[in-house]
């Protein structure tokens, strides 16, 4: 698929910190420890509807990581997946009487707008789950042929489920006892009661052709993939095993992760198959969780319609931290543009002081789990002092821009 357009990051002088991040899977803040390249996979949308602000926060929690990785001289190799075939992706276009692949590729057009409109750098890779089905289905054979999958005693659709005891690590990504995961796989999801399955918490891999659903011929017959394994497999492709960060939003915790890993351990019989496992708060609205089936959203699209500065939204969001679920209200927004405002007015004068230390702390702040509200409160503070006329370093303005930019993809 076609990724998105990048924006150019500057370089920031000084020095760059190693970027340390909560692991989901080990329950502290850990290094971050990449090579010259660092692997990161982020689970992409289901295209069947707009990106709403939830997506966005955690696509901009993650566009931070990219960027202390780049700062730290990096090459970032991202990877993001499309969820181009998916049972709520059908169930849009039958109600709404739309083509399912034309409802696919207008929603994911409007996502990379969304993230262009955002200053999200692109990933090096963006898959779609269709244009992904050989190398899936060739997976699920070897997951087959290894006796870690298999097929459900059902004459009529003999679909194809994950034994979840394949790697007798399951669960170590979320640390949820088992009962947690009985009740999210079934809120999730997943299918615990489907007939014919050895356990409950067993995943589908492949579902056999049904009358009137798209479906791919394979070696594995007719069909199309579970979600879990298409990013397993995408991910595994073109990052290997163990790379660096596997992230989304804390509802892929379970049981989205776990089995994406779960899959490809069991594929290649090495553990981990991430280093850190990275999950981005819930927004809310109105006290509730932001999702399709509360049908609370705020569209980014929206808020661009309406003239809303999309780097306003940018700080408006990371006026909170990235793990913690919070609310979206006109207020933040309002802070967001206030606070744009004067990041601006700052930055267009012709001295200021010395960005050195500020910047120092904003690396410092990014990169202690991406303490992005500490980090704007840095900024807030020469921002003030440059407006109250302190400070004569003609370089002071253009350093804070340029740090502004590179290290929080804020364009002032
Ligand atoms: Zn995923």
């Amino acid at each position: 698929m076609q990724t998105w357009a990048s924006t150019p990051v500057p370089r920031v002088a000084g020095t760059p910190r190693p970027l340390r991040l909560y692991d989901t899977a080990a329950g502290e803040v850990r290094p971050t420890a990449p090579g010259s390249t660092a692997g990161l996979y982020v689970c992409g949308i289901t295209p069947y509807d707009a990106t709403h602000l939830g997506h966005a926060a955690t696509y901009l929690a993650f566009d931070l990581v990219h960027r202390q990785w780049l700062d730290n001289g990096h090459d970032v190799n991202y990877v993001q997946n499309v969820t181009d075939i998916d049972d709520p992706l059908l169930e849009r276009a039958e109600r709404d009487q739309d083509d399912w692949v034309v409802l696919g590729m207008r929603e994911t057009a409007l996502f990379r707008e969304d993230m262009v409109a955002l200053r999200v750098l692109p990933p090096r890779s963006y898959i779609g789950a269709v244009e992904s089905i050989p190398e899936i289905t060739e997976a699920i054979a070897k997951l087959l042929a290894g006796g870690h999958a298999y097929r459900v005693d059902d004459a009529e659709h003999p679909d194809i489920y994950f034994d979840h005891t394949a790697t007798g690590r399951f669960g170590y990504e979320s640390q949820y006892p088992a009962e947690t995961m009985l009740e999210l796989f079934a809120e999730r999801g997943g299918d615990p009661d489907r007939p014919g399955k050895r356990h409950p918490l067993d995943a589908l891999l492949w579902r056999v052709e049904r009358p009137g659903e798209p479906s791919w011929e394979s070696e594995l017959g007719a069909g199309r993939p579970g979600w879990h394994v298409e990013c397993s497999v995408i991910a595994l492709n073109r990052l290997g095993t163990a790379f660096d960060v596997q992230g989304g939003g804390s509802d892929l915790v379970f049981p989205h992760h776990e089995n994406s890993a779960a899959h490809a351990e069991a594929l290649t019989g090495e553990h981990p198959f991430a280093r850190h496992y990275v999950h981005a708060g819930m927004i809310g609205l109105d006290g509730e969780k932001m999702s399709k089936s509360k049908g609370n959203l705020v569209f980014v699209s929206r808020l661009r319609a309406d003239q809303v500065d999309p780097m306003a939204v940018r700080l408006a969001l990371f006026a909170g931290h990235y793990r913690s679920d919070r609310a979206w209200t006109r207020q933040l927004l309002d802070e967001g543009i206030h606070r744009l405002g004067r990041w601006r007015d700052a930055a267009l004068l012709d001295t200021g002081p010395t960005a050195t230390d500020t910047i120092a702390r904003l690396r410092d702040h990014l990169s202690n789990d991406l303490d992005t509200p500490s980090a704007l409160l840095a900024v807030d503070a020469w921002a003030n002092e440059a407006l109250a006329g302190r400070g004569s370093d003609p370089t002071g303005p253009t350093d804070l821009r340029d740090a502004v930019d590179a290290l929080l993809g804020i364009d002032l």
